[in-house]
C-alpha cells in the first residue's frame, strides 16, 4: 500500500484529479489517498492557504497527486503552486510532450521532454516598487541548481534513451545570469559524450519548435522560459488537456498537469482529464509500477483514437466523467 497525499485543487482542478484517482483505482496498484486541500477556498474556512495538515502529509509521504490551484493576477496571494515546489525543492519540473496517435494535430511525431528549472529564475519571488511608476523583479540564476537541473536532464535522457539535450538560453542578452547557466550546461554536457548538446536562444527556440517540433528531444532551461515553453509545446500535440507533468526532488514528487485551474470551462464537466491522468501514470513510473503506468497510458492513447469518448477540446462532446469511464474500461 502506498501512501499519496491528493490536492484536488480548485477550478477544473477536482474535475480531473478526481478523474486520474479513479483511473489510478481501477488498476491494481493499492493506493491510501490522503485528500487535503490548498488554495483560496480553504483559505475561506481555515485562514490558511495550505494547511499545516497538508504539510505534514507531504512530508510524510513525498508522493503527491495534485490539481491545479488558482493564483489571482496582479494581486493578491503567492503562488501556491510555485511555493509548494520551492517548499519541498522540487528542483525539476519534468514536461512530456508526445503526439497523440490518430489525433488530429498539425504535426505528427512530436516527442520532446521541456525540462524546467523549478525554483528560482525570475520566480524567486523577490519582486518590489521602488518608487511610483518604477518597480523591480530579480531573477536568481546559482551554480548549484543550474548545475543540478542539467545534471538531471542528461540522467533523464541516459535512462530514458533520448539522444540530444537542447540547453535554453538567452545568454547573449543576460549574459551574467543566462551566462552561469549556459557555463554549467557545458560542463555538464562534457561528462555525457554519448549524448548531443545543443544551445538554442529562447527566441529561435520558439520558433524551432512550431516549425521543426520533430527535431527536439530533451530541452532544459530556467524556470519562465519552461514555464512558456511547456504551454507552446502543449498547443502542438493538441493542447493544455493533453500534457502531464512531475515536479522532482530529490526524494519527493509532485505530480500534476502543465494546465492550470481553466477557469472558463470549471465546473461544467467538459475538462479533458487526460493531463491528471498522464500525471498519474508518471506517478505510477516513479513508485515503480511500470506496467500499470504504461496500461494507463495505453488505455488514454487507446480512448483518443477510438475518438467516441473525447472532450470538446479534441473535437469530441464527451463529458469529463465519460471520458474516464472510457479510460478505464480501456484497461
Ligand atoms: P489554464 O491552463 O488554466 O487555461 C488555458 C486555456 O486552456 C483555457 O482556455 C482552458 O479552458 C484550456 N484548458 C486548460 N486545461 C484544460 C483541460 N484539462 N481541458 C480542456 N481545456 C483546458 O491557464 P490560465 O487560464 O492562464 O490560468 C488559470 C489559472 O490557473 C490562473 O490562476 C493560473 O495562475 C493557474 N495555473 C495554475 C497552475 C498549477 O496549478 N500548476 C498552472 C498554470 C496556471
Amino acid at each position: 500500500m502506498v501512501k499519496v497525499t491528493l490536492i484536488p485543487g480548485d477550478g477544473i482542478g477536482p474535475e480531473v484529479s478526481y478523474a486520474a484517482k479513479k483511473v489510478i483505482d481501477s488498476t491494481d496498484v493499492n493506493i491510501d489517498w490522503e485528500i487535503i486541500n490548498a488554495g483560496s477556498d480553504i483559505y475561506k474556512g481555515t485562514g490558511e492557504f495550505i494547511p499545516e495538515k497538508l504539510l505534514d502529509s507531504i512530508s510524510r509521504n513525498k508522493i503527491v497527486l495534485k490539481g491545479p490551484i488558482t493564483t489571482p493576477v496582479g494581486k493578491g496571494f503567492r503562488s501556491i503552486n510555485v511555493r509548494l515546489r520551492q517548499k519541498y525543492k522540487t528542483y525539476a519540473n519534468v514536461r512530456p510532450v508526445k503526439s497523440i496517435p490518430g489525433l488530429k494535430t498539425p504535426f505528427k511525431n512530436v516527442d520532446l521532454v521541456v525540462i524546467r528549472e523549478n525554483t528560482e529564475g525570475l520566480y524567486a519571488g523577490i519582486e518590489h516598487k521602488l518608487t511610483d511608476g518604477v518597480t523591480e523583479a530579480i531573477k536568481v540564476i546559482t551554480e548549484k541548481a543550474s548545475t543540478k537541473i542539467v545534471e538531471f536532464a542528461f540522467k533523464y535522457a541516459q535512462k530514458n534513451g533520448r539522444k540530444k539535450v537542447t540547453a535554453v538560453h538567452k545568454a547573449n542578452i543576460m549574459k551574467i545570469s543566462d551566462g552561469l547557466f549556459l557555463e554549467c550546461a557545458r560542463k555538464i554536457a562534457q561528462k555525457y559524450p554519448d549524448i548531443d548538446y545543443e544551445e538554442k536562444i529562447v527566441d529561435n527556440m520558439s520558433m524551432q519548435l512550431v516549425m521543426y517540433p520533430e527535431k527536439y528531444d530533451v530541452l532544459v532551461m530556467p524556470n519562465l522560459y519552461g514555464d512558456i515553453l511547456s504551454d507552446l509545446s502543449a498547443g502542438l500535440v493538441g493542447g493544455l488537456g493533453l500534457v502531464p507533468g512531475a515536479n522532482i526532488g530529490d526524494d519527493i514528487g509532485i505530480f500534476e498537469a502543465v494546465h492550470g485551474s481553466a477557469p472558463d470551462i470549471a465546473g461544467k464537466n467538459i475538462s479533458n482529464p487526460t493531463a491528471c491522468i498522464l500525471s498519474a501514470s508518471m506517478m505510477l513510473d516513479y513508485i515503480g509500477e511500470k506496467e500499470w503506468a504504461t496500461k494507463v497510458r495505453k488505455a488514454v492513447w487507446k480512448v483518443i483514437k477510438k475518438g467516441e469518448a473525447i472532450t470538446k477540446d479534441l473535437g469530441g462532446n464527451a463529458t469529463t466523467e465519460e471520458m474516464t469511464e472510457a479510460i478505464c474500461k480501456a484497461l
